[in-house]
């Protein structure tokens, strides 16, 4: 009986050990999304999912329509709900591993909630 407490008292102890040790990469991650975004190699305009998405960097030169009351000349990469990070290159769940432009754009884009 008191050998059983033992091992509960261990397995409760690695179970923390081990949440504390996936706790801090996690952190990281958020933590560095800015400078993650900026790391990111540039989307190229002429990439074939960026061309299918009507991506461009600069937004006026993108074929904007309102979408779900907002104007399309207030659509921008900056407060797409699918954009991560802050600054002038976002990371973008559309575009994993590239940076789009914080004035850019594409048909996928969708009101950043709040
Ligand atoms: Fe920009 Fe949003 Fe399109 Fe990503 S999904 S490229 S953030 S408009």
């Amino acid at each position: 009986m008191k050998e059983n407490t033992f091992d509960n008292s261990r397995r409760m102890a690695l179970k923390k050990m081990a949440g504390g040790a996936l706790a801090v990469p996690l952190a990281s991650l958020v933590l560095n999304g800015t400078a993650v975004a900026a790391d990111l190699p540039q989307l190229d305009e002429s990439d074939p999912m960026a061309g299918a998405l009507k991506y461009k960097h600069d937004a006026t030169q993108a074929p904007r329509t309102d979408k779900a009351g907002t104007p399309a000349a207030e659509q921008v990469c900056s407060n797409c709900q699918l954009a991560q990070g802050e600054g002038e290159w976002l990371g973008c769940s559309i575009f994993p591993g590239k940076a789009v432009n914080a004035n850019g754009w594409c048909t996928a884009w969708i009101k950043r909630a709040g």
